[in-house]
This record gives C-alpha cells, structure tokens and sequence, in this order.
C-alpha cells in the first residue's frame, strides 16, 4: 500500500463491509442514515438492527444535512495526531433534521458564534461528516 502516512491518524474513519457504503456516501457528499422498516424510527450511528424494537429490517436513505446544535465543547488539547494541529476546534452533539442526535465537529464558525439551536449544514471535508452554520460561515 503506498501513500500511508508516517504517522497514524486518529480522525479518519476505517471502514468495516458494513459502513463501507455510509463513508462512500460521505465522499460523495451525502449523509446517510438508517431508518427501520418495522417502526419507521431513524438513528444513527449506522447499526444493522434497529436499536428501538430490534428489528433488522432496517435500510439506507439520504439525509437533508441539515442540523442544530445541541451542545459543544471547544477542546483546546488533544494529542493523537493530526487533531494537536488543529486546536482549538469545536466538538459537538447536534439534532439531525430527522431525529437521530449525532456527535461531529463544527468548522468554519467563530467559536464565540456557537449557540444553541444553531442552524448547521453537513459538509465532508476528507470525506467525514461535519457541520457549519447554514447559508456560510460566521467569523473565522
Ligand atoms: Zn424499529
């Protein structure tokens, strides 16, 4: 395998055959979560049964990307590589539009700018799924 970098990275997903097909989305620019077809309930993290009436008749669709944010943290230190170079950054828990509560991180926002119920957006830089404020940035 060429290009691996000399040094691990701890923000990058590995994909197992079963999430292979959220993160080919999430490089396409598409978040996709998993609704069931028992009880109609949508979550995420992506699991093969739902975790609400355990039903394993549950399937892929595409969210809308949009969010609010339910809470946040601004971490100032973190040293696995490459997040030492990127502090401080804005870890957060936000709503999705379709129900499920998500942890991500908020980019392109000043960090004074974070409150709750911000209006976000999904973006993908390196093909992970974060959000900013909807309709641009704010501040830094
Ligand atoms: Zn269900």
């Amino acid at each position: 395998m060429t290009g691996t970098p000399a040094t691990p990275r701890y923000d990058l997903p590995e994909a197992d055959a079963f999430t292979r097909t959220y993160w080919d989305a999430a490089w396409q620019g598409v978040l996709l979560l998993r609704r069931c077809g028992a009880c109609e309930r949508v979550h995420h993290y992506p699991r093969e049964f739902c975790p609400h009436c355990w039903s394993e008749d549950v399937s892929w669709f595409a969210a809308t990307g949009r969010a609010t944010l339910h809470t946040w943290s601004v971490v100032h230190r973190n040293d696995l590589p490459p997040f030492k170079d990127r502090t401080p950054y804005a870890a957060a828990v936000v709503d999705l539009a379709e129900g499920p509560r998500m942890m991500t991180e908020i980019v392109h926002c000043a960090h004074e700018d974070l409150r709750p119920g911000l209006e976000l957006e999904a973006v993908f830089p390196e093909g992970v799924p974060k959000f900013r404020p909807r309709g641009g940035p704010t501040g830094a």
